[in-house]
């Protein structure tokens, strides 16, 4: 039987990281990856771009996670420099501090991760199915450590399965979709394709500015899919034990920069400064074209009445939906979902070293473990420090 320092299972990023690091001290280390190449989801990244950090200062970063207190040793141990000092390329840093290569390409990243992994063994199409007593892998390897990067369950076309929860006896919390797309009963088809830009959208006391984006079947872009991990923190499902349907709304704040008592205020002021404009071109000062016609017959105006025939009633209706327009939601559109809530629960595992406390020497990595953030490069984040830990520790407990 084959038998090794430190055995890593899953070549995501989070095991890519976990094996540069361990094998800066070990030379006996091996990846064990499923698919016949490594990161194919790192590859799917910023739609191919790889939004591969967000350069927000470590303190502000950290607020945008669910558990910023299990993740602060980790950014500390890993920087962004750090990360960026692994490329002999640059990188650039857009809006909302999301930081990409320059190149605009996840094959670099990976291209230039893969290159620092000339110290270790890989082994391809190796799905790891048992771990037994003593760490032995489907009773065909040995390794004094484990370190778990198997990811969450989102695209399993990428390789993630609910099954590897299972590979050990680490207690795990409910798995639920994040930054999923969202599925409405309301017929879209006239719209789809259609963005709502820089709106507010919300569900109960949650709120998040953005576009959304209109699709066939529901809403997407990234207000919504970040709305989508709150809703999924909300309501209480368990993916390992099945599929969830949803029953809510969510409300869109058309024109988050005016108050309801302005609105009043302008359109009380220009229906009758302006009584002869269509409402349908009124409505252009506020929302995208290519919506005007659906949303006028939502609420129920006719687009070609003029402003001085808009009753009191109209007038409020029309205020009331700008504010809040609503979408009946019925589910999420999993497939689509980028990320994973939940997983390894983090009270059984130590932060600082990323070891379990149940079970020496089994560490863990990336999105198996119960962290998440929201879209704009914080999941990678996540993904690169908590491997760099893990196999830096690992590796410090061998020498
Ligand atoms: C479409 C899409 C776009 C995204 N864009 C971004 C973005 O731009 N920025 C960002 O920060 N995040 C993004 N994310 C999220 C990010 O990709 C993940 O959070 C990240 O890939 C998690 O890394 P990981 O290594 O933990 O898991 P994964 O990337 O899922 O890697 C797990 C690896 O383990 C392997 N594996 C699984 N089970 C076994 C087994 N039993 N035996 C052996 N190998 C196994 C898998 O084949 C896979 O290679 C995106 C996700 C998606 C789906």
């Amino acid at each position: 039987m084959e038998e090794y320092d430190i055995a890593i299972i899953g070549g995501g990023p989070a095991g890519i990281m976990a094996a540069i690091a361990a094998s800066q001290n070990s030379s006996s280390v091996i990846l064990l990856e499923k698919n016949s190449s490594l990161g194919r989801k790192l590859l799917l990244t910023g739609g191919g771009r790889c939004n591969i950090t967000n350069n927000k200062p470590i303190k502000k970063l950290l607020s945008f996670f669910n558990n910023k207190n299990f993740l602060k040793h980790s950014f500390y141990s890993f920087t962004n420099n750090d990360l960026f000092s692994l490329f002999d390329f640059d990188f650039i840093t857009e809006d909302d501090d999301r930081v990409f290569p320059v190149s605009g390409k996840s094959v670099d990243v990976l291209k230039g991760l893969s290159d620092k992994l000339e110290n270790v063994v890989i082994s391809y199409n190796f799905e790891v199915k048992t771990i037994t007593d003593g760490f032995v892998i489907n009773d065909k390897l040995k390794a004094d450590k484990i370190i778990l990067a198997t990811g969450g369950v989102t695209y399993p076309q990428t390789g993630c399965s609910k099954d590897n929860y299972f590979l050990t006896s680490q207690p795990i919390t409910d798995i639920k979709y994040g930054l999923s797309p969202l599925i409405t009963c309301n017929d879209l088809s006239g719209i789809a394709g259609v963005t709502l830009k820089d709106v507010v959208v919300s569900y109960n006391k949650s709120k998040v500015r953005g576009n959304v984006l209109i699709s066939h079947i529901g809403l997407t872009g990234p207000a919504i899919i970040n709305l989508s991990n709150e809703i999924s923190r909300d309501i209480s499902y368990n993916l390992l034990e099945g599929d969830v349907d949803l029953d809510l709304v969510i409300g869109i704040d058309l024109c988050p920069d005016f108050s309801h008592e302005e609105l009043l205020d302008k359109f009380t002021n220009d229906f009758q400064t302006r009584g002869k404009t269509h409402l349908k071109n009124y409505l252009k000062n506020f929302l995208t074209n290519s919506f005007i016609d659906y949303f006028l017959n939502q609420v129920s105006l006719n687009c070609d009445l003029e402003l001085s025939r808009v009753n009191k009633k109209s007038k409020n209706r029309l205020i009331e939906n700008l504010k809040r327009f609503t979408f009946k939601i019925t589910g999420f559109n999993g497939d689509l979902a980028k990320i994973t809530i939940g997983g390894v629960d983090l009270t059984n595992v130590n932060s600082k070293t990323m070891e379990s406390t149940l079970i020496p020497n089994l560490y863990f990595a990336g999105e198996i473990l119960n962290l998440h953030g929201p879209t704009g490069g914080y999941n990678l984040k996540i993904a690169f420090s908590t491997g760099y830990l893990a196999g830096l520790s690992a590796s410090k407990k061998v020498i």
